[in-house]
């Protein structure tokens, strides 16, 4: 046939010759998918709202040699509160850009088709940050690469004290007796008790309920960085929107970008180390 439907996700959408766009689709069917929606940089191109950044739809996808492309599609959900509040689209995008890089076409993984859906609904709800975490916690999880915050990732001793290094190469936090004991120097950052114990939870707990959960201003920063280093250093690469932060361009109003994302450090500099 050469032709397939999919509902998916656009999880990231660039510029691609005179008038295209590439997108990078996330179906719960076929996982992640790259297809070629032609024309839609034209003004009165139809499927140009198919194309945007976070456009769940039902795409007709015709398979071809090397690159799909996209015949027709029927749009079903905008998220149109990601377009309105920068902390949303902050934490959407890292979400997004997450899972482009976790993952590689043609492998399905309906549960993270799930986690990326519902996570992009509730940052509406709770603190968008912190379903940003938890989302974090949950997908590498379901790579297999599931964090040890109670035992050291070394030995599998109880984990005590008020600071903890967390080694991603390790697999989560190592003990005092492990750390001196190593022959080479452990590559980790300090985490304090109460940023491991939120951790915890977030790991631990539905996504639904994290509304209960609160932090600080400090905490959050500290759980961000700990995260990013901890998906950096597993998946070797580098997630760009987590570092500057970005705000999200409408596909049509972004004359001179090359993706849907717009780099403004000065607007959402997290960090303050940029
Ligand atoms: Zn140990």
């Amino acid at each position: 046939m050469g032709v397939y439907h999919a509902d998916a996700l656009v999880i990231r959408s660039r510029e691609y010759g005179e008038s295209d766009r590439l997108l990078t689709l996330f179906s719960r069917e076929y996982g992640k998918i790259q297809a070629i929606a032609k024309g839609v940089r034209k003004p009165k191109s139809r499927q140009r709202a198919g194309a945007q950044l976070f456009t769940y739809a039902e795409y007709l996808i015709h398979k071809g040699k090397t690159l799909d492309t996209i015949n027709q599609v029927s749009p079903k959900e905008s998220f149109p509160h990601l377009w309105t509040d920068l902390d949303m689209s902050m934490a959407a995008t890292a979400m997004a850009e997450l899972l482009d890089l976790a993952t590689i076409p043609g492998q399905p993984h309906p549960e993270l088709f799930t986690l990326i859906f519902s996570s992009l609904f509730l940052v509406e709800t709770c603190d968008p940050a912190l379903v940003q975490s938890a989302y974090t916690l949950k997908l590498m999880t379901q790579l297999g690469y599931r964090p040890r915050f109670m035992e050291c990732a070394e030995c599998g001793q109880k984990i005590q004290g008020e600071r903890h290094l967390f080694s991603p190469e390790s697999g989560g936090v190592v003990c005092r007796t492990c750390q001196t004991q190593a022959g080479t120097s452990i590559i980790g950052r300090w985490v304090s008790g109460g940023s491991l114990g939120l951790m915890r939870q977030l790991l631990k707990g539905d996504l639904e309920k994290i509304s209960r959960l609160r932090w600080n201003e400090w905490m959050k920063k500290e759980i961000l960085d700990t995260l990013q280093f901890f998906c950096e250093q597993t998946l070797d690469r580098q997630l760009k929107s987590w570092s500057m932060g970005i705000r999200l361009v409408n596909v049509g109003q972004n004359p001179s970008g090359k993706d849907d994302l717009n780099h403004e450090r000065s607007v959402v500099d997290r960090t303050g180390e940029n």
